[in-house]
């Protein structure tokens, strides 16, 4: 498998920019900054790739993204067009690559810059949240907590030698956790590879992996009859999706005490599913959103 760690650093709207260009740019964030690095059989080879990117849409800096990147305006003017990095980036990558970042926000961030010039005929990749890979592992929990690169390295007794939030040194972050928890893991159990563990959190960052849709209760209603009664569809594929039955037999799970309730489905082509319930707060009607997602790994501790 082909795993490249990457992580991006972007810029935004400012609030004078806001009003008229990001609806007509349709980037909501602007990459300003690449970084990857290489992995082999989990473990870093050392290829590296750094590049600043001029931005063309948003080309005031941010003061919350300069307060935590600690880039300044005058930067900004440093680097090459999105156009070449991303040429340059796709070079680097190689062929079927598996691009592996903390969270899910980078490759999502990627793909609408490539959109945005245009360039995404050009650049195919499949995803791995390192994020719910350690979570997965290291704590044994579905990546509902959503921790940091630095939560990690601490629990995996990692050195913090680097700077953080720049995209070359948290990428290096990144690729260190997940090597250590293959590691780890490889050392739990004898018969996985790096193969075997990685798989199952390989996802399609192209597919449409959210849904969400808002029901009202009558007067007297049941919320659990209410949801029996109701057909969820898959955010991808849009296929009726089955409910797995919980431990107790019945399918939801009150999560918070009459605030949020979950169940695991599956749909046939894109497997397992999360479906969140939750109240919706200062509505007069008893509202509820729902929260159809497809995620990043296997569902751990739910059953
Ligand atoms: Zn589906």
């Amino acid at each position: 498998m082909n795993l490249i760690v990457i992580d991006l650093e972007w810029n935004t709207a400012t609030r004078s920019q806001k009003a008229d260009s990001w609806p007509a740019a349709g980037m909501m964030f602007e990459i300003i900054e690449i970084g990857a690095v290489q992995m082999k059989d989990g473990f870093q080879t050392g290829g590296h790739f750094h590049r600043y990117v001029k931005p063309v849409v948003y080309k005031r800096i941010q003061y919350h993204i300069a307060a935590v990147t600690k880039r300044t305006q005058q930067s900004l003017k440093n680097g090459v067009l999105f156009p070449q990095a991303a040429d340059e980036l796709i070079r680097f990558t190689g062929e079927n690559p598996v691009l592996v970042s903390w969270g899910t926000a980078d490759p999502e961030v990627l793909i609408s810059n490539f959109q945005f010039h245009e360039k995404c005929g050009e650049f195919r990749f499949l995803a791995l949240n390192a994020q719910a890979f350690f979570s997965g592992f290291a704590e044994g929990v579905s990546a509902g907590e959503q921790r940091s690169v630095e939560y990690a390295l601490d629990y995996l007794n990692l050195p913090k030698d680097l700077p953080f939030h720049e995209a070359l040194s948290d990428a290096v972050y990144a690729a260190r956790i997940l090597g250590r928890t293959l590691e780890q893991e490889l050392a739990k159990q004898p018969d996985a590879t790096v193969e075997t563990l990685i798989r199952p959190y390989v996802y399609d960052p192209f597919l449409t992996r959210q849904r969400e849709d808002r029901i009202e209760l009558e007067k007297g209603g049941d919320l659990l009859t209410a949801l029996k009664n109701r057909a969820f569809v898959c955010p991808a594929c849009q296929k009726e999706l089955r409910l797995l039955p919980a431990s107790g037999g019945c399918g939801w799970q009150n999560v918070k005490p009459d605030k949020i309730w979950f169940s695991a489905a599956v749909c046939e082509e894109h497997g397992q599913i999360e479906i969140w319930v939750r109240k919706m707060r200062r509505t007069k009607a008893r509202s509820y959103t729902i929260k159809t997602r497809i995620p990043e790994g296997p569902l751990k501790n739910f059953f």
